[in-house]
């Protein structure tokens, strides 16, 4: 059962590629009866279905770079006026870039909605890379492992629904890291002030182990909802 909230919630997960936004995303969810939205995973669904979107996307994401304001905006916006989102949202990896955190502005206050946190999952530059090196999820529902570091309690069997089949994501390798990186100091981490300056950010330490970092942003969460 879910913590029950009296209005619609917005939550930002600011962090590098591989900080854990994913995974602590999907135990809020749980937890808080919020939906994750990852532009990621929509990016991806895009590709996969051969959209014009996807299609334009595809080899922007392979090389690791940021896909255009204009495309994630399109996509955000579609998945924000569907009716579950209206049980609150967990932004995860959204926004990416100065303009789309200002078009989120413009979004939210449009439906008369506000960033309740931002919150900053902080993880150093090798340990981004540890992480993403190792990430596999399940096929099936998508539940996140690692190789080292998350792996399921039965070998090769997913914790969350049984499953027996894995994937790796296309820009996990050691070639797109660097370039990921780089987009992400130029254009994400700024995004840190941006709200450090409208007083709703919240840092964390992305480099504790899972279940305390899902302690202190359960601790966040339960506080900015109240
Ligand atoms: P993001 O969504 O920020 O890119 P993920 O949630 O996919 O990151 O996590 C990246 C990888 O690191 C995954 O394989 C995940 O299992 C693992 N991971 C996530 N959080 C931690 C943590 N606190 N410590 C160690 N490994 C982690
Ligand atoms: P990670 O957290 O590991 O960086 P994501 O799944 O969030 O991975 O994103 C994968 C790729 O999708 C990014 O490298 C980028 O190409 C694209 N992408 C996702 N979200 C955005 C966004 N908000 N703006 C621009 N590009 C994005
Ligand atoms: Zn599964």
């Amino acid at each position: 059962m879910s913590e029950t909230m009296t209005r619609a919630a917005v939550l930002i997960l600011l962090g590098p590629p591989g900080a854990g936004k994913g995974t602590q995303a999907r135990m809020l969810e749980e937890r808080f009866g919020l939906v994750q939205l990852s532009t990621g995973d929509l990016l991806r669904a895009a590709v996969t279905a051969g959209t014009e979107a996807g299609l334009a996307a595809k080899a922007v994401m392979e090389a690791g770079q940021l896909v255009s304001d204009d495309i994630v905006l399109a996509i955000l916006k579609d998945r924000m006026a569907e009716p579950d989102t209206a049980k609150g949202v967990i932004l995860d990896g959204f926004p990416r870039t100065p303009g789309q955190a200002e078009a989120l502005d413009a979004l939210l206050s449009a439906q008369e909605m506000a960033i309740d946190a931002a919150i900053s999952l902080e993880v150093d530059d090798a340990e981004m890379v540890r992480r993403v090196s190792g990430r596999y999820t399940c096929a099936d529902c998508g539940e996140g492992y690692h190789d080292e570091f998350k792996q399921p309690a039965t070998a090769e069997t997913c914790d969350k629904c049984g499953g027996t089949a894995f994937k790796r994501r296309a820009d996990d390798n050691a070639e797109t890291v660097g370039a990921r990186l780089t987009a992400y100091h130029a254009s994400t981490a700024p995004l840190i002030a941006y709200y450090e300056a409208r007083g709703v950010l919240r840092r964390v330490d992305g480099m504790a182990a899972i279940d305390a970092i899902a302690t202190d942003l359960g601790a966040i969460v339960a506080e900015v909802t109240a």
